[in-house]
């Protein structure tokens, strides 16, 4: 495929463990059907610092690929034929949208039967591509990122700000699916197992399903005091809760007794797991998002069964969880300062000071950081 003139930064994970490496390269030609977006911000997610840092997992040969997922942009320039978005909303050259950072292939066993989340063609470039091959500058910590012929895409409404879009793909949109997953009834009780960016729009999206409690864990208190602004009732701070066994009991105290009807753990520690297993009621739902890294958990086999736990895994989200999660931010836009969630900005030039600022914060107890943004 022919490279476009045009030339974008782009930010390359060489390998974990060492600095990101910053190129000019090409873009490539807008194919008809696909869209070429100019990113304007780009979070670092938890899951960014995990590929970051080298926790001496990573053994392979160089990865040279462009990390970044959790990010948005406008439109640059539309190909051949593209004139509306994914919901036939007329889209044009300026727009901003938001997208998922995978493409289900609409071609697959899963894909048929609606469940494009699973779809097992779904991952963009991160693990195939590298910078060598098309389309080049294509990142989440790029200038630019290409979405091919039929990729998902959606316009953002007006009324938000700029910086409430860029976590909606990954965090906002995880943890709506993830909460859908659980199916909530109205009066239901919800414990949130982390108050990072995740579990700050979890605790929104959990009021907003009719919570009767939405109980937030954390050991950061300024992140426990913008969860009770973003919807949670009760909070549990690790720093006075200090043991598994002690935040348990606490959810039992504030459930009379009963136990979570859902708990949602978006920490990405696995013992955190083993905990939350213990939060839910008997019949209760567990939805796991948060453990993306292999680490090994142990636990009686007893364990689910007897409390005849429903433990959903998820990973992504169905296309249309992405219109529904703008339209969530419009309607409580004066209810929760959700946009707060965006606590720091580095430009992309500065990537390498802005992941150490974001590994840094978030073993630091004294700041209510919870996404670092990344501005090409
Ligand atoms: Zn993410
Ligand atoms: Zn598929």
């Amino acid at each position: 495929m022919a490279t476009g003139t045009l030339k974008g930064l782009t930010a390359i994970l060489v390998r974990p463990g060492k600095p990101l490496e910053l190129e000019m390269l090409p873009t490539p030609e807008v194919e008809p059907g696909g869209i070429l977006i100019k990113n304007t911000a780009a979070a670092i997610c938890g899951s960014d610092l995990h590929y970051w840092r080298d926790d001496g997992h990573y053994q392979g040969p160089d990865l040279r690929r462009v990390p970044g997922h959790e990010f948005t942009g406008v439109v640059h320039s539309l190909g051949k034929g593209v004139t509306f978005d994914s919901l036939r909303q007329p889209l044009k050259e300026g727009d901003r949208v938001a997208f998922p950072f995978f493409n289900p292939c609409n071609r697959c066993y899963w894909c048929i039967r609606g469940e494009h989340h699973a779809c097992p063609y779904r991952q963009r470039r991160n693990n195939q591509f590298t910078v060598e091959q098309y389309p080049y500058c294509d990142g989440g910590y790029a200038d630019y990122y290409f979405l091919p012929p039929g990729h998902y895409v959606f316009k953002v409404p007006d009324v938000l700000p700029d910086d409430a879009i860029p976590p909606v793909n990954c965090a906002l949109c995880q943890v709506l699916y993830g909460i859908e997953q659980a199916e909530p009834r109205f009066g239901d009780t919800i414990v949130i197992q982390g108050a990072g960016g995740l579990g700050i729009y979890a605790a929104a999206v959990a009021r907003e399903k009719g919570a009767s409690k939405v109980i937030s864990i954390d050991g950061q208190t300024p992140r426990l005091e913008l969860a009770l602004k973003c919807g949670a009732t009760d909070v549990i701070d690790m720093k006075q809760y200090k043991t598994p066994a002690d935040r348990i009991a606490r959810v039992k105290e504030l459930t009379n007794g009963i136990g979570a009807d859902v708990v949602v753990e978006v920490v990405g520690i696995a013992a955190a797991t083993i905990e939350g297993l213990d939060m839910v009621r008997i019949n209760g739902k567990y939805v796991d998002i948060g453990n993306i890294i292999p680490t090994t958990i142990t636990l009686p086999a007893t364990k689910v069964i007897s409390q005849q736990i429903k433990w959903h895994g998820v990973t992504h989200y169905d296309p249309w969880i992405i219109p529904v999660a703008l339209d969530m931010l419009v309607r409580t836009q004066d209810k929760y300062p959700l946009s707060k969630v965006v606590s720091h900005s580095f430009a992309l030039k500065d990537i390498n000071k802005a992941f150490e600022f974001a590994e840094w914060q978030g073993k630091n107890t004294g700041t209510a950081a919870t996404r670092v943004i990344l501005k090409p």
